[in-house]
């Protein structure tokens, strides 16, 4: 597979864009998934023009539309940045990204639970950074995540998962335009869009059934969204449970009595949290290859991202 191509907050690489001169590096993000991803970098605040170092600024007044301030002076910086943000997330389009990751708690940057202040100069963490709304509502689909909730392993693992998907999916746009492509694209991502969403899952299933039905056109830009919606939704033990259990049902003929015991008591260990996912995924794996199982051997939830990430081995 191609590198994934993913946007990002400058800082995060290592340059020295903040308003202090200084960086804000994240090595899991340069040295671990960097071996997988081109990096796109975006620094709003250098791009729109304002030097290192600056003032730092904040976002003050109404959460939903706030302006940019700078902290002390109290400059307005909102017209600048948004007319910069709105030119480059058009910009942006042609670098056929699969996700960004933004710094978090940044007033430009930030994408979530950003501080605005009121009047009286009080802060609630409620705002967006500027530059990062407007890039989510020009890609609503698009992966997004900051490098701080990518700390938590849930959080990465769910990330990941959708920016390895989306890339994939991405090799299969770049094909000749066929039905028969994205049936088979459906049926390798079955079990892994039924982890995140057992109901997004037979919508797809039904969507999939009528294709011939829709013209070329809908029946991609249907089935992408409903993808992209599943993906969104995050797995969960019980939900992870359920796929396991369902991929037990392949070999029944194959596994013994005592077989059996023990991959249920697997899964149970798992679905009750004493386990990671990684041990009944290992021991299915091995059935697969044991019994070369077709339809199992080709499904991404049981290899959807390199184990050098070492993702699922967390409880
Ligand atoms: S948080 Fe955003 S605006 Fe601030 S230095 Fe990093 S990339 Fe630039």
């Amino acid at each position: 597979m191609e590198k994934i191509k993913l946007g990002i907050s400058t800082c995060l690489l290592g340059e020295n864009v903040r308003y202090d001169g200084g960086h804000k590096l994240d090595r899991f993000l340069t040295d671990t998934l960097g071996q997988y991803v081109e990096y796109v970098p975006v620094c709003p605040e250098v791009e729109c023009g304002l030097p290192i170092p600056r003032e730092s600024m904040h976002l003050v007044g109404d959460p939903d539309s706030p302006r940019l301030l700078t902290t002390r002076s109290k400059q307005d910086m909102t017209d600048r940045m948004v007319q910069w943000a709105r030119k480059r997330v058009i910009d942006l389009e042609k670098e056929d990204l699969c996700g960004f990751i933004f710094k978090s708690d940044s007033p430009s940057s930030g994408m979530e639970r950003i501080k605005v202040y009121n009047e009286k100069g009080m802060p609630v963490k409620r705002g967006v950074g500027m530059f990062a709304r407007i890039f989510m509502e020009h890609f609503p689909l698009l992966p997004v995540e900051d490098e701080g909730r990518l700390h938590d392993p849930n959080l990465r693992e769910n990330f990941i998962e959708r920016i390895f998907t989306l890339k994939r999916w991405r090799e299969i746009l770049s094909k000749k335009e066929s039905r028969g492509n994205v049936v088979d694209f459906h049926t390798r991502h079955k079990l892994l869009i039924l982890s995140h969403s057992p109901k997004t899952y037979q919508m797809m299933g039904k969507l999939v059934a009528k294709a011939k039905n829709l013209s070329l056109k809908e029946f991609y830009q249907e089935y992408q969204t409903l993808l992209m919606e599943s993906l969104k939704l995050k797995t969960t033990s019980k939900k992870n449970a359920n796929v396991l259990q369902h991929m037990m049902g392949y070999f029944k003929e194959q596994l013994s009595a005592d077989e059996k015991k023990e991959l249920l008591e697997v899964i149970d260990h798992y679905r009750l949290e004493y386990i990671p996912l990684i041990v009944p995924i290992t021991l299915i794996q091995h059935y697969v290859r044991k019994y070369d199982q077709p339809y199992l051997k080709e499904q991404v939830y049981l290899h959807p991202h390199p184990s050098e990430l070492q993702l699922r081995t967390h409880v």
